[in-house]
């Protein structure tokens, strides 16, 4: 990457694990799989936002700011790092989360209060829509917030999956891998915006494959615009020169079912699967959907034996705790 990239704080424990997923390969009589472990990025249970967040947190201490905002849903993983995140570098963290406070914590949200946040109860705006006014609030009383959008996908965040991109070619160069496709849950487009970014300045010579977890909200436009734009800011930091078209943004869109945070078959199968199968824990709202999907297109051909598909587990799992009732 070129000198003007920003710094990167140490919060994780990278290079995660690369690994063949070869009963699963088996009993869908598919592609080889490997799967990149960002569930076991190392911070406070892991997760994709860990890459995002070595380099929003290194800006915000750069900024000399006191406390982290952002926010998303009650079981955000996000919010969950973030605030992991601020802990570990001596800073305040404010989370907006939706919905009210519920009765007994569980999962992601009972992890967010052991690690200190702050929680501000936002009721229908799951996306952060009220982070601009926790952190007004917060400098009218004196404080210097960091402002981190939902989903930490601004392009300082998406570089976190530029890096991921540099850390993965290095991988598969020592191993002797070439992998065909990449697929992954998309939902903020940071990983996919820094991934296709990322793809391209190491020669991955990959597909980059978003399976897009979420609707999209009225007034939002498309999401694969979106995600190009987030890719083009990203590329002006990281990779200045590359230019980046519609067609670099594949996204799986058909995959939505109830809607996000809905757990529906799709999901179920597919998280029972990679647990009996290979004893890997997928999540019920990203990865079990992204997963179900993945083995969907394998059921369709459109990924066939001999080829390789590289699955990126971007985390989650601390929120399955709080779906039991809909996973069994
Ligand atoms: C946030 C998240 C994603 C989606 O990543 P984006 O960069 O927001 O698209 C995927 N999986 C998990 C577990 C997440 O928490």
């Amino acid at each position: 990457m070129s000198a003007s990239v920003p710094a990167r704080a140490a919060l994780g424990v990278f290079p995660t694990p690369l690994a063949l997923l070869p009963r699963l390969s088996e009993s869908l009589r598919g592609p080889r799989i490997l799967v990149k472990r960002d569930d076991l990025s190392g911070l406070a249970l892991g997760g994709n936002k860990v890459r995002k967040l070595e380099y929003l947190a290194a800006d915000a201490l750069a900024r000399g700011c006191d406390c982290l905002v952002t926010g998303g849903a009650a079981q955000s993983n996000h919010c969950r790092q973030t605030a992991a995140a601020a802990a570990a570098l001596g800073l305040g963290c404010h989370l907006a989360l939706a919905g009210g406070r519920p009765e007994a914590p569980s999962g992601n949200f009972l992890l967010d209060l052991l690690l200190g946040a702050q929680i501000h109860w936002s009721g229908p705006d799951r996306k952060g829509e009220r982070i601009p006014l926790i952190a007004a609030e917060l400098r009218a009383a004196g404080r210097n917030p960091y402002v981190i959008p939902y989903g930490g996908s601004n392009e300082i965040g998406a570089l976190g999956f530029v890096a991921a991109a540099g850390e993965l070619a290095a991988q598969l160069g020592a191993a002797g891998e070439q992998v065909d496709a990449i697929v992954f849950a998309s939902s903020s487009g940071g990983t996919q915006a820094g991934l296709v970014v990322g793809a391209r300045l190491h020669e991955l010579r990959s597909a980059v494959v978003g399976i897009a977890i979420d609707k999209g909200e009225a007034g939002e436009g498309p999401f694969a615009e979106r995600v190009l734009e987030l890719a083009e800011k990203a590329a002006s930091i990281a990779a200045p020169g590359e230019r980046f078209a519609p067609a670099d943004i594949v996204l799986k869109e058909g995959y939505v079912g109830g809607g996000y945070g809905v757990v529906g078959e799709l999901e179920r199968r597919a998280i029972r699967l990679a647990a009996r199968t290979e004893g890997l824990l997928l999540d019920p709202v990203y990865t079990g959907r992204a997963f179900g999907a993945l083995v969907d297109l394998i059921e369709k051909g459109e990924f066939t034996r001999g080829q390789t598909v590289l699955f990126w587990h971007t985390g989650g799992a601390p929120a399955l705790f709080s779906y039991a009732s809909s996973l069994i």
